[in-house]
């Protein structure tokens, strides 16, 4: 067996300063864990399946958006999840934060915008509802391509009134207004790959910019 699977096994796997062995110090720069993996792929599933029944009779006209690059693991995850039709995928990029900077600078749209749109079913997937400029972005770009409906599904919202008062019709997990990491979610392009969601400690914020 190879040693992912032997890690992927264990119970404690999202437990600090255990991988130490595997020579992975990513999750050294982690302070705390607020969303440990197993929790993730739990709500995943639940989500997966309100969202399957809501959408039974898309008919074939659902397409899925996700948001890069922030969403890549959780829209990975949940299209995976959700009952095995025809759906279409298409991504859209929206910036919002750039690099090494953890507060907002409001949303655009990179390049092109999902094609043939009317009377599709869209769903956004995106990480993290914070000042909710991107989704309401999004969410009116699409209508005004003809969309039959938009809904949104976020793997997070923090909970600060911005983001609680945006209207969002799935949401995996509500969070404290910490700037978190993991399972997608970036610091200057680190740390997605960490399979849970997590805060960083004051060390690693800024270290490229210092060395
Ligand atoms: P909004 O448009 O709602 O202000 O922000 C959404 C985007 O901002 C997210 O898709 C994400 O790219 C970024 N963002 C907001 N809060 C965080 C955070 O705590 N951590 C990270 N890594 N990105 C965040
Ligand atoms: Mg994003």
């Amino acid at each position: 067996m190879i040693e992912e699977h032997l890690h992927e096994s264990r119970p404690h796997e999202d437990r600090l300063h255990e991988d130490r062995l595997h020579e992975d110090r990513l999750h050294e720069d982690i302070e705390k864990v607020l969303v440990p993996s197993a929790a993730i792929a739990a709500r995943v599933r639940a989500l997966a399946a309100t969202i399957g029944e809501d959408y039974s009779h898309a008919d074939g006209r659902l397409t899925v958006v996700p948001v890069m690059t922030g969403s890549l693991l959780f829209a990975a995850d949940l299209v995976r999840a959700l009952p095995q039709r025809r759906m279409r995928i298409q991504l859209t990029t929206v910036s919002s934060y750039g690099g090494t900077a953890t507060a907002s600078r409001g949303s655009s749209i990179v390049g092109a915008l999902p094609k043939h749109l009317e009377g599709h079913h869209i769903l956004i997937v995106d990480d993290i509802l914070d000042s909710g400029g991107t989704l309401r972005l999004l969410r009116s770009e699409f209508m005004a391509r003809g969309a039959a409906d938009v809904r949104a599904c976020m793997l997070l919202r923090k909970r600060i009134p911005s983001a609680m008062n945006t209207p969002c019709e799935y949401v995996g997990f509500d969070i404290d207004d910490e700037f978190v990491v993991g399972y997608g979610l970036d610091y200057d392009d680190l740390y997605r790959n960490l399979p849970y969601v997590g805060t960083l400690r004051k060390e690693a914020i800024g270290r490229e910019l210092r060395a």
